[in-house]
């Protein structure tokens, strides 16, 4: 251990901790003890405390007895003579620091000083439902940062994280040698699908300045996080890992040291100082080293070998001079590298060759018109995309041919038919396969920097920004992308992929139609997939890296929680990975046909869980329902009042009649725990025939978040109709109209909602 470093960790964390005193102590007399103190949209409190202590801070008067336990965690500088080298001490103060941290962040909410403001600084934003001519969705109000993460984002970064395509984040810190160094090292972490949290500064120049100002979109869909420009912000990254654990490990808050091993063996995290490391990035350095995080300096600072607390070394200074390359760009790469090897984790990356930089944390960039090169399908054109199955001998491996006029033809901002086809062969490819794959597309081409695609099938709308068509991008290259990526992350069932970008207008035309015949097909083909004609359901622990004794078990009728698997995908993924997280359930002798249960999921049930959960129905939300993990996309919650439930959306911040939000709900519904009245449950089981239908299916929903309305408007017309009640979903209750139960009841009635006349429903 570093006496340097302990001391300056150390000093640090006496001054931030006094710093917090005196706030606290200001903002007690100017607002009382009883103002209300939160992060937005999170049901973890402040979220460090509440799991390192297991404390539900909600007023600032509750704060002083945190500082005091902060203040107990300090210890005297080492002096000149006596010391021993004791790393203890050094944690200690790592441990203070983030606590007064935290504590300082929401005083300033309170004070209405967080998110920080940046004049002229706009949140890249958006949600899956943002359409490329809005301005870009819920990015934030206009000229502030981001501060902190809130549980949604958290959440529906949760799949993510869980499947190795979100490797883990990077907290950022600092600011780099130069303008071109910041976008390099930005660029690297994003090619690897890195998260980057952005904090922090060196004379009052930060990172985020440097990157805003060399217009690099920072925001959530581009995996870029400007947290704020001091460096006590930095703590929202730990708030951060610390609902990770609480949200997919099940831990509770108070469990820190659970907390802190869950962080270090799961979550691939590290910190990287940029700049000049004073006491206050020293101390905070110290905090993130108890989550196991390792600090990688581009300064000369000592080094801190292992001691078991992270995986590797604690503390690795490269000094910026020391590195070897031509340039500040080249130099940042090697930065990067490091840092990876440091934490010790294998980086998937398909290679990709296209001219624009490539990864998934690009796959939320929006191309807005006045941006565009050229855009297919929209208003303007018509796009489709079409995978089909082909015999080995009828395709020729990596072949790409643009049929018709290519992108030089278009005028500026303008618009064209295009067909895309994909042929795949491979001996273990099966038609039902097709979709699986079809889907991906739209994963896949978004991959692209200043790419943009948005739907699938024949209403697919794809956009290439005048930044791409500069540096070279070309139609081709969609094909180069396609053939890459399902080489790299489906080579197990796929031995040749073929590509034609048809362009020419009456070819696209007919292969259009044949792409129309190939979806009708597929279309009744799910129709008749149901639980009953099937004999195999799928289990799936992909989520079990985080949530350890949850599964989903996967039918026809109901995919998993997060959304991303359904019966198919799962039968796919068991084609690729035969001993992956995807393994087939033999049904057997069916015990209970009306609330699920057959021998082999009941069996499964409790080998998958490791016994924790005895039994699941697979229609149920009353008897034995299905646990979750942290990645649902709704909660599903009975409103024993209403004799029906109640259907939240995780986009939905508002007030349900339940008296909670959702992140409060999410806190009942995850960890891998089964509760009857409450589930978590991917949006389409809510229009499967099976939907909770041993407890009266779909007329049950009482009230139901308005953007699932929205967003499946036409879905739930269909189950309406079946349900034969041409105005079912009028009778269902909202945010807009209805936010507590004493609202509920009367509005039920009056709109005759159907619940109030069935069976109770326990
Ligand atoms: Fe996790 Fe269930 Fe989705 Fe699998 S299906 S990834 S276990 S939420
Ligand atoms: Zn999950």
């Amino acid at each position: 251990m570093s006496r340097y470093i302990a001391t300056r960790a150390i000093r640090g964390a006496n001054a931030l901790v006094s710093e917090a005193e005196a706030m606290l102590e200001q903002a007690l007399g100017e607002r009382g003890p009883e103002t209300p103190v939160a992060f937005p949209n999170t049901a973890y409190y402040l979220p460090v405390i509440f799991g390192m202590m297991g404390k539900e801070i909600g007023q600032l008067g509750e704060l002083p007895g945190i500082l005091a336990h902060a203040r107990s965690l300090l210890h005297p500088t080492p002096s000149e003579e006596h010391w021993t080298p004791y790393l203890g001490e050094t944690l200690d103060s790592g441990m203070a620091t983030l606590i007064a941290a935290e504590v300082i962040e929401a005083i300033r909410y309170v004070y209405g000083l967080q998110p920080e403001s940046m004049p002229g600084f706009k949140l890249a934003g958006g949600t899956a439902f943002t359409s490329p001519d809005s301005d870009g969705g819920d990015g934030g109000p206009d000229g502030h940062l981001n501060g902190a993460i809130d549980d949604i984002q958290l959440r529906s970064w949760g799949i993510q994280l869980v499947d190795g395509r979100m490797p883990g984040f990077a907290a950022i810190v600092g600011c780099a040698r130069s303008n071109e160094a910041a976008v390099q090292i930005v660029r690297q972490l994003q090619q690897r699908n890195i998260l980057c949290f952005l904090s922090g500064n060196v004379n009052g120049r930060s990172i985020i300045d440097q990157l805003a100002e060399e217009g690099v979109e920072l925001g959530y869909d581009t995996y870029t996080v400007p947290f704020g420009r001091d460096t006590i912000s930095a703590i929202y990254a730990l708030g951060f890992a610390t609902r990770s654990a609480l949200t997919f490990g099940g831990l509770k808050g108070g469990q820190a040291r659970e907390i802190l091993t869950y962080n270090k063996d799961r979550v691939f995290a590290f910190v990287l100082a940029l700049g000049e490391v004073d006491d206050l990035k020293y101390s905070a350095a110290a905090g993130a080293i108890n989550f196991g995080f390792p600090v990688i300096a581009d300064t000369v600072i000592p080094q801190i070998l292992p001691t078991g607390v992270t995986t590797y070394e604690h503390v690795v200074s490269m000094p910026w001079n020391e590195i070897e390359g031509a340039d500040d760009s080249e130099k940042a790469k090697r930065l990067v590298q490091k840092c990876i090897e440091v934490r010790g984790v294998k980086i998937r990356m398909a290679d990709v060759p296209v001219p624009v930089p490539y990864g998934s944390a690009f796959e939320g960039e929006v191309v807005r018109k006045a941006d565009m090169r050229a855009e297919f399908g929209g208003r303007g054109s018509r796009c489709f995309e079409h995978l089909k199955m082909a015999k080995l001998d009828d395709v020729t491996d990596g072949k790409i041919e643009v049929v018709g006029p290519d992108l030089s033809t278009v005028e500026d901002q303008g618009s064209m038919d295009m067909g895309i086809v994909v042929e795949v062969a491979g001996r273990k490819m099966e038609q039902d396969f097709e979709p699986v794959l079809e889907r991906q597309i739209h994963y896949f081409v978004n991959g692209a920097s200043g790419i943009q695609h948005i739907g699938q099938r024949d209403i697919t709308w794809i956009r290439i920004s005048k930044k791409a068509a500069d540096v070279g991008f070309s139609l081709e290259d969609f094909g180069k992308i396609l053939h890459a990526r399902f080489h790299s992350d489906f080579g197990a069932i796929v031995d040749k992929v073929q590509v034609t970008i048809f362009t020419d207008p009456a070819l696209v035309e007919g292969r259009l139609a044949e792409a129309r015949r190939a979806y009708d097909f597929r279309n009744r083909r799910l129709a008749d997939l149901t639980d009953d004609a099937v004999d195999e359901f799928y289990s799936c622990t992909l989520c079990q890296s985080f949530a350890p004794n949850h599964v989903c078990i996967v039918s026809p009728e109901r995919l998993g929680l997060c959304g991303a698997y359904n019966w198919l995908d799962c039968k796919a993924s068991f084609s690729i990975n035969p001993t992956g997280p995807n393994q087939p359930i033999r049904l057997g002798r069916k015990l209970d046909a009306v609330s699920g249960y057959w021998e082999g999921t009941k069996d499964y049930a409790r080998i998958g869980s490791h016994g924790v959960v005895e039994e699941v129905a697979m229609y149920s939300i009353m008897q034995n329902p299905m646990t979750a993990c942290g990645c649902f996309e709704c909660i599903v919650m009975v409103i024993p009042e209403a004799n029906g439930v109640m259907v939240v959306s995780r986009e939905d911040t508002s007030m349900t009649p339940a008296g909670m939000t959702f992140s409060t709900l999410a806190g009942m519904a995850g960890g891998g725990i089964q509760t009857p009245g409450v589930m978590g449950v991917g949006k389409y089981y809510l229009i499967s025939p099976k939907f909770i239908s041993a407890d009266g299916g779909f007329k049950r929903v009482v009230w139901m978040s308005s953007v699932l309305k929205e967003a499946m408007a036409r879905e739930l017309e269909v189950v309406a109709e079946r349900a034969g009640d041409a105005e079912l979903i009028e009778r269902i209750a909202d945010e807009r109209s209805v936010t507590s139960v004493d609202e509920l009841l009367p509005w039920l009635e009056a709109h005759a909602h159907p619940a109030l006349a069935m069976d109770p429903i326990f």
